[in-house]
């Protein structure tokens, strides 16, 4: 659940690390040494010393929601604006690269009709502006509660200068 979750916020722009499975101990840990906003459902969690002494800030979702729910949830209480988007596989940086970079990985079709395409620096995935990215500007302007203004976007040299909330999502209250 959280995983799909710190997608959604990697599409916002957001530094959003998960690891799955992670040990509750650990995910303090790990967010104290990176400054990260812990967000989960499991309220037992926010007992746990780090949050207790404030050294690591929480927000707990109310259980029950849906995906698209949460994100709206994490959006107002945490004020995200969006930005442009991160690697939604592993939340790596994405780097604009040249057409002729990507002609092997990219289907001739799109190759052909798309103007701008991305390559995550950590794991080497490309993306570009498809009917996918569509889909998602249309739920993300769901939960933003705008009407999109068009197709994915970017100010050239605007990209990362903003800087956004990190956060790591812990596990579901269910598990
Ligand atoms: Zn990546």
């Amino acid at each position: 659940m959280c995983g799909g979750l710190a997608r959604w916020l990697r599409v916002l722009g957001v530094d959003a690390s998960y690891t799955p499975g992670i040990e509750d101990g650990e995910l303090v840990r790990h967010a104290e040494a990176e400054g990260r906003i812990v967000l989960s459902s499991d309220g037992k969690l926010f007992e746990r010393r780090g949050f207790t002494t404030r050294r690591v800030r929480g927000v707990r979702l109310p259980v029950g929601l849906k995906l698209l729910e949460q994100v709206g949830f994490v959006v107002r209480e945490l004020a995200i604006r969006p930005a442009f988007p991160r690697c939604t596989l592993c939340n790596g940086v994405l780097q604009e690269v040249p057409r002729a970079d990507v002609a092997d990985v990219v289907p001739a079709r799109s190759l052909i009709w798309k103007r701008d395409f991305y390559r995550c620096t950590d794991c080497q995935h490309v993306f570009w502006e498809g009917t996918h990215w569509r889909r998602i500007r249309a739920a993300e302007a769901r939960v933003l509660g705008e009407v999109p203004d068009g197709p994915f976007v970017t100010a050239p040299g605007a990209k990362h200068d903003r800087a956004a909330p990190k956060t790591t999502a812990g596990p579901a209250e269910s598990g």
